[in-house]
């Protein structure tokens, strides 16, 4: 987890566990660069909520990257 640079890599923006942790689940699990939510909501095509609703989601799963 070290390893993961903690900023987006479109737009500088520093990171939080939650958009290392739904990139890693929506883009490649192995990431070691990731971006935040709203270039990665771009970049999928999708809305910024969406992807916060797919944290809460992994979340309540249990997942290890959501906690
Ligand atoms: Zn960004």
């Amino acid at each position: 987890m070290d390893a993961v640079k903690s900023r987006c890599t479109a737009c500088g923006a520093s990171l939080s566990n939650d958009e290392i942790g739904i990139y890693k689940k929506m883009v490649n699990r192995g990431a070691t660069e990731c971006m935040c939510i709203p270039c990665l909501a771009k970049k999928l095509g999708v809305t910024e909520g969406d992807l916060y609703e797919r944290i809460e989601h992994f979340r309540r799963m249990g997942c290890t990257l959501f906690l």
